[in-house]
């Protein structure tokens, strides 16, 4: 078994910021020209996800209203009183949704689907620099 790491950075806005990231996983992947391994994608933070989405105008504003509904920003969140950050509900809406996603390799291909974007979600109230890991295993 062999691993490979790779990985790039990523500058956001914040306030759940979606970002494709799609275009920088292939590049780190394509770059080694194997045929089949597992990829895995991971994002380095408490308040930033990785996950998939069409990456449409319109699931770009559905995302987000869904989140909003589910961990509003304006709720008192007991997170606050520890460090009085004011981003309890980044924490929880990045701990939902999650961290990380898989990509079989599979015949020097990402199995991605046509309409599958791999994305990046900072939750948290102000403009961050992420570090994504790209770990791939053959
Ligand atoms: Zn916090």
């Amino acid at each position: 078994m062999t691993i490979i790491n790779e990985k790039f950075s990523i500058n956001t806005k914040g306030n759940t910021d979606i970002v494709d990231i799609t275009k920088h996983v292939q590049q780190a992947v394509y770059s080694h020209s194997l045929q089949n391994a597992s990829v895995n994608v991971y994002v380095a933070g408490s308040t930033v996800s990785i996950t998939n989405i069409e990456f449409e105008p319109g699931l770009l504003v559905d995302l987000p209203e869904t989140l909003e509904k589910i961990a509003p920003a304006k709720m008192a969140y007991h997170h606050d009183e520890t460090w009085h950050d004011g981003n309890g509900y980044a924490h929880v809406r990045a701990s939902i949704i999650g961290n990380s996603t898989f990509v079989p390799l599979i015949d020097g291909a990402l199995q991605l689907g046509q309409w599958q974007q791999i994305v990046l979600i900072d939750f948290d109230n102000k403009a961050r620099t992420r570090t994504v890991y790209v770990q791939i295993v053959y």
